[in-house]
């Protein structure tokens, strides 16, 4: 294993930093011996190489998983939840070595990482619980002397590919109800953050998974497609499940139709953020604050564009741009940082480029617009926390998302116009709006047209809720007990001669 030249990555168990492929219960290295370098984006310098696989090794992967298959799968519910159970466990044990990899390699303030392995570890609990409820359905006897049933079976071999702005909890979110369900898993971390991933899967060997029940490959960018290829035209790889682009997503929904899997698609969304006349101004204030800027507005369900009633629109922006503001922006490792920095150079350029054509076509800058530089936030990745007045539809930012800590402030005048522009767009995947009069909350809520919708609340995540979109968002949901159905099928039985 390559030795990490960060100083500020200090485990306490070092072995959970892991540099090799998992596949078929053994620790392995690419098998052309490829490697692939990691960077912390606080100062975006490398610290470590992994395995960059190849469509070999994905290939292997998918032979220990359809070894593991039929054992795994003939395992009781309760077996595979006792599992699951001392994998949640060992989670929680290692929560503070976990959010100092998830940091160090994603850039979140060390306490949003604390709190994304505890939200990762909630679904592998969650799940160990829905395992043992995957009830079927006994079928009244319409013809004399036949009895039907309708029993749920796992769907096969899954391959899960996970983006990198929430490393542990996206794995965990595919990982727990996948191995409930009794599939058995192949895996591909997002090239920036595989570490997390590959500590998770350690941690799951160490609960005593059986060899080749999960198996996980990473892959730069040049050599991803060849890997996820594999999968795509391998039969017995049954189910993708992804989160990431749209367009990658549309790639893999067009590419799994020669072996016809079964698909579920997390992809990206444009969320409108409502405030109406009637709304509880510092409630939405704080709600906004808290959907936003997590991440630093690297997440799929963060408000892209806030959308403002006339009557309250100014003190509204005031309000939030002296929040805004305030905000404290820094390396993880600082405590007092709320904002870390982007990912890569691609980010933070993206999101550079959406203020300036805002701002070149009439936007006001309220708070921030510019990239940061300081002795505290040191490197090359870091935007000031934003907020854009007076935006309009012909900005790139009304379109795109810009995943990154921007807010633009549209204004509308009527409960028409707001549902009119708040679903103007390919994506449907969240939509918030804050309002006191109980009729529109429920006429509003009815006519957005997104998988989830936040009422006077910033955060929605939750591992007993149905986490997912409509439209060019994707389909499929992770979290309830829709999550575990999306990885079974339906088998109908049909007895005779009773
Ligand atoms: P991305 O699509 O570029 O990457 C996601 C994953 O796909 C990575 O593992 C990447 O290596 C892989 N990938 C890239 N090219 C591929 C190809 N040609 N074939 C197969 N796999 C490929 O997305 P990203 O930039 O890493 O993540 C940000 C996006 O993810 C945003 O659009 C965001 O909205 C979305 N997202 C959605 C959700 C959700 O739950 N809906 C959650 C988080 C992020």
């Amino acid at each position: 294993m390559t030795s990490p030249r960060s100083a500020s990555l200090v485990l306490k168990r070092p072995e959970l930093l892991r540099t090799q492929n998992f596949i078929g219960g053994a620790w392995l290295p690419a098998l052309d011996g490829a490697l692939l370098p990691v960077s912390n984006p606080a100062d975006g310098k490398d610290f470590i190489e992994v395995a960059d696989s190849s469509a070999a090794d994905a290939k292997a992967a998918t032979d220990a998983a359809s070894a593991a298959l039929p054992a795994w799968k003939a395992r009781s519910p309760r077996e595979r939840a006792q599992l699951l159970k001392r994998w949640h466990k060992l989670v929680l044990d290692n929560v503070d070595d976990l959010a100092q990899i998830i940091s160090q390699e994603q850039g979140k303030p060390l306490y949003e990482a604390r709190g994304e392995v505890g939200y990762g570890a909630s679904y592998i609990e969650w799940f160990a619980e829905e395992a043992v409820r995957s009830y079927g359905d006994i079928i009244p006897d319409l013809i004399p002397g036949k009895r039907m049933t309708a029993v749920k079976e796992a769907v096969g071999v899954v391959a899960a590919i996970t983006p990198w702005n929430f490393p542990l909890a996206m794995i965990a979110r595919k990982f727990a109800p996948a191995l409930a369900a009794g599939c058995t898993v192949v895996a591909k971390p997002a090239e920036d953050t595989p570490l997390t991933a590959l500590a998770l899967v350690r941690l799951a060997e160490e609960a005593g998974f059986p060899a080749g029940v999960l198996n996980i490959v990473s892959a730069s960018r040049a050599h991803t497609p060849a890997v996820v290829d594999s999968w795509l035209a391998d039969s017995r790889v049954r189910k993708i499940t992804f989160t990431g682009s749209t367009p990658v997503g549309k790639h893999l929904a067009r590419e799994s139709a020669g072996t016809l899997k079964k698909l579920s698609l997390e992809l990206g969304g444009n969320a409108p953020f409502i405030v109406f006349d009637d709304a509880d101004l510092d409630l939405a204030v704080d709600g906004l604050m808290a959907a936003k800027f997590r991440n630093g507005g690297q997440t799929c369900v963060c408000p892209n564009r806030v959308y403002v009633q006339d009557a309250v629109y100014e003190a509204f922006a005031a309000k939030l741009a002296a929040r805004v503001a305030a905000l404290a922006v820094g390396p993880a490792t600082w405590s007092e940082s709320r904002i870390g920095p982007m990912i890569n150079a691609r980010a933070v350029d993206k999101i550079d480029r959406h203020v300036q054509d805002a701002v070149q076509r009439g936007a006001v800058k309220l708070a921030g617009g510019e990239r940061l530089r300081n002795e505290i936030a040191d490197g090359p990745f870091y935007y000031a926390p934003t907020v854009l007045g007076d935006a309009d539809e012909h900005m790139e930012l009304f379109a795109e998302e810009t995943f990154g800590p921007v807010v633009p402030l549209f204004r509308f005048k009527d409960e028409a116009e707001a549902i009119r522009k708040a679903n103007d767009t390919p994506f449907g995947l969240a939509a918030y709006f804050y309002a006191r009069d109980a009729a529109r909350i429920w006429r509003v809520s009815g006519q957005l047209e997104t998988g989830i919708v936040g009422i006077n609340e910033g955060a929605i995540a939750s591992e007993a809720a149905p986490f997912g979109g409509v439209k060019e968002s994707g389909y499929g949901r992770e979290g309830s007990r829709h999550g575990l159905d999306d990885y079974m099928h339906i088998k109908y039985m049909c007895q005779g001669g009773l």
